[in-house]
């Protein structure tokens, strides 16, 4: 059992079918360069733990180091593997690398079989009646819905076998970052305290980052520590009072679907927008621009709502949703940067960073993607926040310097009698005149 996204026992396909016939088992993790390298510091952390949770879960873990081609078949070759079982890969390079070890494993005549994959609904199900894809996440997640999914499957009982193994990596998380607990019995715990605490009032709070209301599940799901088949059958059998905030939260895991789907069907648009019109807009480049951007990342543009989210960034790898669709639009439409910079820095320290969720996140908010909002649609960082932070408390919590600043003020420093507080950074631009300017881009490019 070759375990790569899908970390955990129960309710994983592909581990059923490894134990099928009551075979031994051998639980390998190659660690893979190609996607060790540009992982970043937060998420390699996370998956050290997330192994050795698994690892106390198997008796031990088989990791290897190296390119799977090569590593995979070699593996098969000393233990007499008669089959290796994964769950299938849809992004990009996943896909890809899938192949190649397939392609190598042939001439040992191992076959690599894919059961499941880490979707309800694996990407690729779900079409038009004419057979093309969705382009529009409103018509695809009727047909998701309606698509269904299969029933969780128990964890198989299973007879582990071991062989030597190389040690994991030492991965700290980065100073002053505190992350939850990894793993699948910390997932499952997880999901049940907050359905029990917190589903009911998902549907009417989930948009406020002061409040800590949604389900922080996405870093669990892109590990496969739990499987969305599982949150799914939960779901449908919540208290009266719960059904409404199950039914928007099952919205949210399909927008999880959506996009691996358009990403699956659509490769390149992990780095390039999805819409070739956007392809052409005017960006700005160079050593100003380099600047703004080094305000934006390090949380200094001097506005409070957009600070205190790419300062949560960098505390705790994860950032509400809300916040990521206000900072990731103050890149794109205030700073005219390209999204492509944007996501690359957000996938550097997120804990859940996901191509296909962080690309197309990205892109729905530049106007670029599938089912975009449209260019023309500018979040105003100061409304935004004072809309879904009222009172200015998650703005105090991540940005130190306006902590005495009382109520919604602290979303307009510059505003207060006696200017902005000491150690607060002035504002990089002025919102207005760079929403006028990005309009202005936008016009150009539809002449
Ligand atoms: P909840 O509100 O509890 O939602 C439950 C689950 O639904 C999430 O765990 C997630 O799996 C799914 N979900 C919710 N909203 C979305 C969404 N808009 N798109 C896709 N799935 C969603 N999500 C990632 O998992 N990885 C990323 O790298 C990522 N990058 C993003 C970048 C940008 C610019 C934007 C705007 C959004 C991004 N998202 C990403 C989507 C979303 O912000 C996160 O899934 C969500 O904030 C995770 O917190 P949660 O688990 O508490 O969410």
């Amino acid at each position: 059992m070759w375990f790569r996204r899908d970390l955990r026992l129960a309710d994983n396909p592909a581990l059923c079918a490894a134990a099928a016939g009551g075979v031994d088992v051998i639980p390998l993790f190659v660690l893979d360069p190609a996607l060790w390298g540009p992982s970043g510091p937060v998420r390699r952390a996370w998956l050290v733990r997330s192994l050795a949770a698994l690892a106390e879960r198997t008796g031990g873990l088989v990791v290897r180091h190296g390119d799977p081609a090569e590593v995979v078949p070699a593996l098969a070759r000393e233990a007499g593997a008669s089959e290796i079982h994964v769950s299938e890969d849809f992004g990009p390079y996943g896909a890809a690398r899938d192949a190649r070890t397939e392609q190598a494993l042939r001439a040992s005549g191992v076959p690599l079989v894919r059961t499941g994959s880490p979707y309800a609904v694996s990407p690729g199900r779900v079409r038009k009646t004419d057979g093309t894809p969705y382009q529009v996440w409103t018509p695809y997640n009727r047909a998701w819905a309606a698509h269904g999914w299969r029933d969780p499957v128990a964890a198989p009982a299973v007879r582990w076998r071991h062989l030597a193994s190389e040690p994991l990596p030492e991965a700290e998380v980065p100073e002053a970052m505190t992350l939850p607990e990894a793993g699948e019995p910390a997932a499952l715990a997880h999901w049940d305290e907050w359905r029990a605490t917190r589903l009911a009032s998902y549907d009417s709070q989930r948009d406020r980052p002061d409040l800590d209301t949604t389900s922080q599940l996405s870093v669990h799901l892109k590990y496969g520590e739990i499987h969305p088949r599982t949150l799914l059958r939960d779901l449908a059998d919540v208290p009266p009072g719960s059904r409404r905030g199950a039914e928007v939260f099952r919205r949210e895991l399909s927008w999880r679907e959506f996009y691996a789907d358009v990403l699956a069907t659509e490769p390149q648009t992990a780095r390039e927008s999805l819409r070739a019109q956007m392809r052409t807009m005017q960006l700005d480049e160079g050593p100003a621009s380099d600047e703004r951007f080094a305000a934006w990342a390090e949380g200094r543009t001097g506005y409070p709502f957009v600070d205190a989210g790419m300062r949560q960034l960098r505390g705790e790898g994860w950032v509400h949703n809300r916040v990521r669709m206000v900072v990731a639009s103050f890149l794109v439409k205030d700073l005219h940067i390209d999204w492509v910079r944007g996501a690359d820095h957000f996938m550097h320290w997120l804990r859940d960073g996901d191509l296909a969720s962080n690309a197309h996140g990205w892109q729905w908010v530049a106007g670029t993607g599938t089912d975009a909002a449209p260019y023309f649609r500018v979040f105003n960082p100061v409304s935004q926040g004072q809309r879904f932070d009222p009172d200015g408390d998650y703005v105090r919590r991540w940005v130190p310097e306006l902590r005495q600043v009382a109520g919604a003020a602290a979303h307009q420093p510059w505003t207060l009698p006696g200017g902005v507080p000491a150690g607060y950074p002035e504002r990089v631009v002025e919102h207005a005149a760079e929403r006028r300017e990005a309009l202005r881009r936008y016009e150009d490019l539809r002449a």
